[in-house]
């Protein structure tokens, strides 16, 4: 067995305000990419250049594997023809994109916004669906991986199921350095957005990513974890501690929610404008996204309980103390 050497990560421009995305490249028996970016042409010339540096080209890259199916994470996919694209099988309708998944979504989110009491005009992933995916290749999965898979060609990395942030979500641990490659998983800045997607099939209950984002990070805790190599920002070495603020401030920001709803009843959209007074403007999804967690979190330890009045949600707080 050839032994891998670190991950060596690369950082690439995004439009997003999340800013740089850090993609990570492993050589070992096969020269492994590791997420890739947003499709633009400066991403694609940082790619690129920085591949250059470490004496590659993109045709080099034996293999992209993805942590994610999100468009700063699989951008430049298409770049990779007739390579191998390893991921998650969760992820391959975000990839694929055919009809039946785009109409798929529209109508979820067209009810969920009708849940959360929001006009449809406010909620692109109802109105405007093909706008989520400017950024995103389209080379489709040709292969998947899941939980306790090793990365092919690197028997030393292991595959993890860190659902939350995203359905399908990877990370990938180094057990020997205690590395993990944890995609938007834990970041340093910031907590990664529970993004809703909808059920794979109609009539599937509903995800709840902010509790499986919590299960995915108590999870990697119990790993010996020195480094996280995140998608966004410098790699982490205070790893469990940031774990546990985490934690610590998502409980927190739901006693807010709990508070704001107090002795009244609150739908979603009403909470998410309170909680985030710019960025429901800015991007609505996202915000009632965070808004949406808190309440299934509060739902999850017996705080809130919710009521459907003629198609809308209503949330009021099942005990004071
Ligand atoms: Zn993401």
């Amino acid at each position: 067995m050839t032994q891998t050497k670190a991950a060596e990560k690369i950082i690439l421009p995004t439009p997003f305000a999340v800013g740089d995305v850090n993609v990570f490249l492993i050589e070992g028996e096969k020269l492994t990419l590791i997420d890739a970016g947003v499709k633009t042409k400066e991403a694609k010339n940082a790619l690129e250049s920085q591949l250059n540096e470490r004496g590659y080209t993109i045709s080099d890259i034996d293999q992209v594997i993805l942590t994610h199916h999100h468009s700063d994470h699989c951008g430049l996919v298409d770049l990779f023809e007739g390579k191998e694209l390893l991921g998650h099988e969760d992820g391959q309708r975000y990839l694929v994109r055919n009809d039946e998944f785009m109409d798929w979504q529209r109508e979820y989110f067209t009810g969920m916004s009708r849940k959360m009491g929001v006009p449809k005009e406010y909620m692109k992933y109802a109105n405007n669906v093909e706008s989520m995916y400017t950024y995103s290749g389209s080379k489709p999965l040709t292969g998947f991986l899941k939980e306790g898979d090793k990365i092919p060609g690197h028997e030393d990395w292991s595959v993890m199921e860190t659902f939350g942030h995203s359905q399908g979500h990877l990370s990938f641990y180094h057990e020997e350095t205690g590395s993990l490659i944890g995609g938007d998983l834990l970041l340093g800045r910031i907590s990664p957005n529970p993004i809703l997607e909808p059920p794979k099939k109609k009539g599937d209950s509903r995800f709840k990513p902010q509790l499986q984002l919590n299960e995915s990070l108590k999870r990697i805790e119990k790993e010996k974890l020195n480094i996280v190599y995140p998608g966004h920002g410098d790699n982490i070495t205070a790893v469990r501690s940031l774990i546990e603020k985490r934690l610590r401030m998502q409980h927190e920001r739901a006693m807010h929610v709990k508070e704001l709803i107090g002795d009244g009843q609150s739908t979603i959209l009403e909470l998410a404008v309170q909680l985030f007074p710019k960025a429901i403007k800015r991007d609505p999804a996202l915000a009632l996204f965070e808004t949406l967690g808190q309440l299934d979190y509060l739902e999850s330890i017996q705080k809130v309980e919710k009521q459907d009045a003629e198609g809308v949600l209503y949330y009021r707080v099942t005990t004071h103390e």
